[in-house]
């Protein structure tokens, strides 16, 4: 956390959707199957400070994931969507304009299995990037992804080894360097500590705060983890059925949420004592998700809400600023406003 006022991302209204063929809707004159649009983000904005870090959290599914890709350029948005990179708007270059930019953003993934091809050496995967991007080969390659290696507390010698030989935190150290070694400003971390053991956790998040402090790297760090989120962000966004619902810093969200939705994800968190633990309110959410081929009107939480009232399933709340940078969408709030 070495902020700066300037802002290193903006991400203004900022929307997605996917094609996707549903079987239960056929065109009957043809018999083929109808093409629905499911609607991953829906009119998100946010901004970055230069050195910072913010969170996004909510249920799997909710568009974190998306929204993240959306910033690295990797999946299309609305036409009315901008992202702003040190102020320069990069949401409509084509790819030859985009190429500078792409080096400077970059992603660590979820899973560190998954996401390193198992048949490249660790210095081959760490160079992809060089490659991908025309940045580095040869032995110039080499010496950037020997930096890379250091910076993330990796030795000589894992040069040539394979990610099998590796445990799981190592291969997330891999999957960091990899996001590192074409000196990137913006790091999306996508679930990065979710698929390893607890006692890993802690030391990859080390590294990236290090990391953070020493090159002031800016991070979207999107996670489940609630205790982990509190102790890494600068500010953090609730999101729910691709809609954000609530942003603030991080300790007037914690110490003051307003939104029903971030109330029940923080009640789950537990307590270190077990006996508050034990005695804490948690508030069960009831009913499923609902599907966003079929999003709801309105608010979008109103059918899992306890709060609902008759407006809600009717007028979609405005997510606005309450104060000390907080915002909430909920009628809630806004009701006497
Ligand atoms: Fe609940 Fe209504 Fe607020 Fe939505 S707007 S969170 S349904 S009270």
């Amino acid at each position: 956390m070495t902020g700066t006022n300037e802002y290193c991302i903006e991400a203004r209204d900022i929307s997605v959707q996917f094609p996707v063929k549903s079987p239960f809707h056929l065109n009957r004159k043809r018999g083929e199957k109808k093409t629905k649009l499911l609607t991953a983000v829906n009119h998100v904005s946010l901004s970055i400070r230069t050195g910072e870090t913010v969170s996004l959290v909510g249920e799997s599914g909710c568009g974190k994931t998306t929204f993240g890709r959306a910033l690295l350029r990797l999946v299309n948005t609305a036409p009315e969507s901008q992202i702003l990179f040190h102020g320069k708007d990069i949401s409509r270059l084509d790819e030859k304009h985009l190429h500078p930019y792409r080096a400077k953003m970059q992603m660590i993934f979820q899973d560190p299995m998954t996401s390193l091809d198992p048949r490249k050496t660790i210095g081959a995967i760490i160079a992809e990037p060089l490659i991908a991007l025309h940045l580095a080969s040869g032995t110039e390659a080499e010496k950037k992804v020997r930096e890379a290696m250091d910076m993330v507390g990796l030795k000589p010698d894992h040069y040539d080894r394979y990610p099998h030989e590796f445990s799981g935190g190592q291969r997330q150290r891999v999957g960091i360097a990899r996001a590192l070694v074409a000196h990137p400003e913006f790091i999306v971390c996508d679930e990065p500590i979710s698929a390893l053991d607890v006692s890993i956790q802690a030391q990859v998040i080390n590294i990236l705060e290090d990391l953070q402090n020493r090159y002031g790297y800016t991070y979207l760090f999107i996670s489940h983890d609630l205790s982990m989120v509190r102790h890494i962000s600068d500010e953090v966004g609730v999101m729910y059925l691709g809609s954000l619902v609530e942003f603030a810093p991080v300790k007037e969200l914690y110490e003051n949420m307003l939104h029903p939705y971030t109330q029940s994800l923080m009640s789950a968190i537990p307590e270190p004592d077990p006996i508050a633990n034990r005695n804490a309110k948690r508030i069960i959410l009831t009913g499923e998700v609902p599907s966003p081929l079929n999003p709801p009107k309105g608010c979008p939480f109103w059918t899992r809400c306890r709060q609902c009232m008759e407006k809600c399933a009717e007028i979609r709340p405005e997510l606005r600023n309450v104060g000390n940078g907080h915002l909430v969408a909920c009628h809630l709030i806004h009701s006497d406003r």
